[in-house]
């Protein structure tokens, strides 16, 4: 009986037309091997599962291959291409720079460079982890990088490019890997169940590409799993309890029961959800990614490139967009993502969790801000008209209170005036005409105004003192009032939304 080898080692690609989600790199690299510019060092960067350690490979055997096809592939015939799959090559060396990363490994590598290949090819060290190695072992490693000898080259792969030495950095060139899109891995996994003759439903497959997060070697593992685990057709619900996905019925519940107002159907949920067993911290993270999917749905419709949605599901979310407006699904987001915290550290799990989902149903009753926001302004419309023209009637009252009280004063001033007068002619200067002209240019005339302005002119001109008294009460409250009104509204749309946010 044949040694099993996992999906990730059996379907490893051993062309560059195979790897997966990593074109541009793969067109730049053959390039390079067709015009012969090759560099002394690449770094592979990425993160786990990208192809880093595949890519260095395909390109090691390429460099090697006695029939290198018009495509730039290597043939996979030949004993060069034989030999460095097998892992047999005396020509190309792989190292783990995890567990050889000392100075003393370095030194190896250093000593042996010199020497030629052993089919006079190309000598290739592939370095894995290359980040791990001590500062001391990339220092030793430094002067080979720099000037290594003919037809020797350098591979290095790295999840974490920012640990790598920039003197290192500088000698390479660098290729950052992308996390593999969900739709080619779930693709890449069809063309292995094919090859596998296994049954599995689409969904199941984009199940699974959705949890590798962009890693094609972990999403293949999964499947491996799924495989062992499974008996007969792969259904996306085996699928979804090995993984320990949530079901998405009770999100797609939640959002009817909101449309109705169906406060009882949350605590069914609730109580499904626990008497499942399941992790409610997950629940809530499976109802993230469900608004979330809402929301990018009604921003740029079922078929973005952003989800990858099955036809079912496209038809699902789209009834699912129509019950909620973007910044509900906004603030849901927000809102869930604080209480996930709440859950985490509440004693109650159960009850936490039926609060939460209690406040996502009430979001659909709740006025949106924005709406609340214009009502306040039209509120403050409203208040503003009348504000103003009680402003203009104390300002009348209070010029023909003035007027009423210079009336009763105005004999006697004028005596104390004239004999001011007088006795000391020097006030007379005092008195500017200018200002005599501003208090009668008043800008607010009112009928007990007009009755008033006609008397200063024949009276003796009034003192400084009243006319200063009379002008700025008729600016500042205009000005200063409705500035008050405005602050206050500003205070109170602020003050409503922080509320509101805080609910
Ligand atoms: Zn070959």
């Amino acid at each position: 009986m044949p040694e099993y080898q996992v999906i990730a080692r059996k379907f490893r690609p051993q062309r560059f037309k195979d790897v997966v989600g990593q074109e541009a790199i793969v067109t730049t690299l053959k390039n390079a091997l067709k015009n012969k510019r090759l560099a002394q060092a690449y770094l592979f960067c990425g993160s786990r599962g990208t192809g880093k350690t595949t890519l260095a490979r395909i390109f090691a055997k390429a460099l090697n291959c006695l029939s290198l096809t018009d495509e730039g592939e290597p043939c996979n015939k030949c004993s060069s291409c034989r030999e460095i799959t097998s892992g047999a090559s005396l020509d190309v060396l792989e190292i783990d720079g995890a567990s050889h990363r000392g100075i003393e490994d370095i030194r190896q590598i250093n000593e042996t460079v010199g020497y030629a290949s052993a089919s006079g090819q190309y000598k290739v060290y592939i370095i894995d982890e290359v980040h791990m190695l001590t500062k001391e072992a990339f220092n030793a490693l430094l002067k080979t990088l720099e000037e290594p000898p003919p037809k020797v080259k350098f591979f290095f792969a790295t999840t974490e490019p920012h640990k790598v030495l920039p003197t290192i950095l500088s000698r390479c060139q660098r290729y950052n890997l992308n996390r593999i899109p969900a739709q080619q891995i779930a693709a890449k996994l069809r063309s292995i169940a094919e090859s596998l003759n296994v049954e599995v439903e689409d969904e199941a497959l984009r199940l699974i590409a959705q949890r590798a997060e962009g890693g094609l070697r972990d999403a293949e593992s999964l499947f491996d799993q799924i495989i062992a685990f499974s008996d007969g057709k792969i259904g996306a619900d085996a699928v979804g309890s090995i993984l320990g996905l949530m079901p998405r019925n009770a999100y797609f519940e939640l959002d009817r029961a909101g449309k109705d107002g169906n406060f009882i159907k949350v605590f069914e949920i609730a109580q499904r959800i626990f008497s499942e067993g399941k992790d409610l911290l997950h629940f809530i993270e499976g109802l993230i990614e469900h608004f979330r999917t809402i929301l990018l749905v009604k921003l740029s419709g079922p078929n973005s490139i952003l989800l990858a949605l099955s036809a079912a599901e496209k038809e699902q979310y789209q009834a699912a967009a129509n019950l909620y407006t973007q910044e509900q699904c906004l603030d849901l987001i927000d809102y869930l993502i604080e209480s996930q915290n709440q859950i985490r550290f509440s004693a109650c799990g159960r009850i936490a969790l039926e609060a939460v989902l209690l406040h996502v149903v009430r979001s659909h009753f709740r006025l949106p801000i924005e709406q609340l926001v214009q009502r306040l302004s039209e509120l403050e419309g409203e208040i503003r008209s009348p504000v103003q023209t009680t402003n203009l009637n104390t300002e009348a009252q209070r010029h023909r209170e003035n007027t009423e009280i210079r009336k009763v004063e105005e004999k006697p001033v004028v005596k104390q005036e004239v004999k001011k007068v007088e006795e000391k002619p020097v006030i007379k200067q005092e008195v500017k005409p200018s200002l005599v002209t501003s208090i009668s240019e008043d800008p607010t005339p009112t009928p007990a105004d007009l009755g008033r302005k006609m008397q200063p002119a024949a009276l003796p001109p009034p003192q400084p003192v009243t006319a200063k008294v009379v002008t700025p009460p008729q600016e500042a409250p205009n000005g200063k009032k409705t500035h008050d009104y405005d602050t206050l509204f500003h205070f109170a749309a602020i003050e409503l939304e922080g509320k509101l946010q805080k609910k």
